[in-house]
């Protein structure tokens, strides 16, 4: 078996049941659920030429294992979203670690008490851990936000510390915005960490799959129920109804292949693209990714350096720390941040959350809120900054309901 593609000129809607818009986690999996449990044949339309959305890797020119998106860890606290992925992949074992380049001196990154002795040596350190165990308890975690206010000045020049050597220039770089200007759920998902654990996640459940992200959503949709039309981008072969002609009247109809579908409808890409931008287009921020390549088994210590002090790159992954792959060259890959200004030539990557941005997104999530059998779902369709297993248990719970 494999992955059925079919070209979307050759498809006869009237043999669908189901058309889903993306093949990364929300699309995949609930187009699986749909088809295995529920007998349903499903279309998924993707306008890449390849599934798996952003998780999708390749090797590359020399022979390494890459993410083509951004690097991707897995880790979830859901053991169902946990459970579900098992069947598609074995796991690697793998247990994230990320390191500050500090003037050259890397530095544990969530910054916790081995962070701490590296840039206040052992003894003043020593007392500032006994300080933030009194204030916050040992083992805790406390978001930049929140030492920030305290007012303790042994405590206020750890806070001063991390903020400027570890968030300011990071998220700077990242999002064109400081600290404060940033929704605070962003920088509360790297807290500081009064710890010893030097890891990136705690989660219960930490990994990579074994084959690779590619290999896992080729498993997942090939299914005979399952039909993939790539290449293929939404806004050019649905047509959308409205209400009336007014500009905020809502959705009555999808139409493909000139007949309204009446079955449902998942859609994971961006709203305003499905609507043609006809408020405005929604803030993002794209990436540029740059790969080297070099004639060494390794690079770096960890899998992610960030640079949160120096060069204009957020951080570097080097991927054969994530995949475990065995090689004598090595290949690594620099992140750079920039502003979401043409969808023709950039991916939308990350949601700009503030209360304007979400007004704006309320504003396309209205016009669909007619037309019952219409599901946005995923990072793009809801506007929200998700990881990947928080997507997997939204598109089982999503298929839960529609099988229910
Ligand atoms: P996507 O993976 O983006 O899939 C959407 C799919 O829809 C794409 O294939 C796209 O081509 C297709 N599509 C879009 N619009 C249309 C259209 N109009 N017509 C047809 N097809 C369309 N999460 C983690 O848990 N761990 C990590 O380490 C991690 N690292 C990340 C690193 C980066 C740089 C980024 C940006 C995100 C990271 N994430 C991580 C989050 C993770 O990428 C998302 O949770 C995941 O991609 C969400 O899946 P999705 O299906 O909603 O979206
Ligand atoms: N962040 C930072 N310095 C770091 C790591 C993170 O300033 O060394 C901030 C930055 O604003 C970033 C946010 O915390 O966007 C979330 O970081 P995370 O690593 O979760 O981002 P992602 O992997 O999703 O890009």
């Amino acid at each position: 078996m494999a992955v059925n593609y079919v070209p979307f000129a050759a498809v006869d809607m009237e043999q669908i049941d189901a058309v889903v818009v993306g093949s990364g986690f929300a699309g995949s999996v609930v187009a699986r659920e749909l088809a295995e449990r529920g007998g349903k044949r499903v279309l998924i339309i993707e306008k890449r030429n390849h599934v798996g959305g952003n998780m999708y890797d390749c090797l590359d020119d020399a022979g390494i294992l890459v993410h083509a998106y951004g690097p991707h860890i897995f880790h979830t606290n859901n053991q169902r979203a946990y459970d579900y992925l098992g069947r598609f992949t074995n796991w690697r074992t793998y247990q994230h670690e990320v390191l500050a380049d500090w003037h050259g001196t890397y530095i544990p990154v969530p910054f916790n008490k081995n962070s701490m002795e590296i840039v206040f040596g052992p003894e003043k350190a020593q007392r500032l851990i006994e300080k933030m165990i009194e204030t916050f308890g040992d083992e805790r975690k406390v978001t930049i936000t929140e030492l920030r206010a305290q007012e303790d000045p042994e405590l206020a020049e750890v806070a001063d510390f991390v903020y400027q050597n570890v968030f300011l220039y990071y998220t700077q770089k990242q999002w064109g915005l400081t600290p404060e200007e940033v929704d605070p759920s962003v920088t509360a998902r790297v807290p500081v960490f009064i710890s010893r654990d030097n890891r990136y996640f705690q989660d219960a459940f930490q990994g990579m799959p074994g084959e690779g992200y590619t290999a896992l959503f080729l498993q997942m949709l090939d299914h005979p129920n399952i039909s993939v039309a790539l290449e293929t981008e939404a806004e050019s072969v649905m047509g959308l109804e409205f209400e009336s002609e007014a500009e905020d009247a809502g959705l009555s109809a999808i139409t493909l292949k000139d007949r309204p579908f009446e079955g449902p409808i998942i859609y994971t890409g961006p709203l305003d693209e499905l609507f043609l931008a006809r408020f405005g287009r929604l803030p993002y921020r794209s990436l540029d990714f740059v790969y080297e390549t070099y004639d060494e088994e390794m690079k770096f210590p960890v899998g992610t350096v960030n640079f949160t002090v120096s060069e204009d790159y957020t951080r570097i992954t080097e991927f054969k720390h994530l995949t475990g792959q065995v090689a004598p060259n090595t290949t690594i890959m620099k992140e750079y941040s920039r502003a979401y200004e043409d969808p023709r030539t950039q991916i939308p990557y990350y949601a700009i959350i503030n209360p304007e941005n979400n007004a704006h997104y309320q504003r396309y999530r209205q016009l669909t809120e007619t037309l019952p059998n219409f599901y946005p779902l995923g990072r793009l369709a809801e506007y929200r900054y998700y990881n990947m297993d928080a997507i997997v248990a939204l598109a089982l719970n999503l298929a839960d309901e529609l099988l229910a």
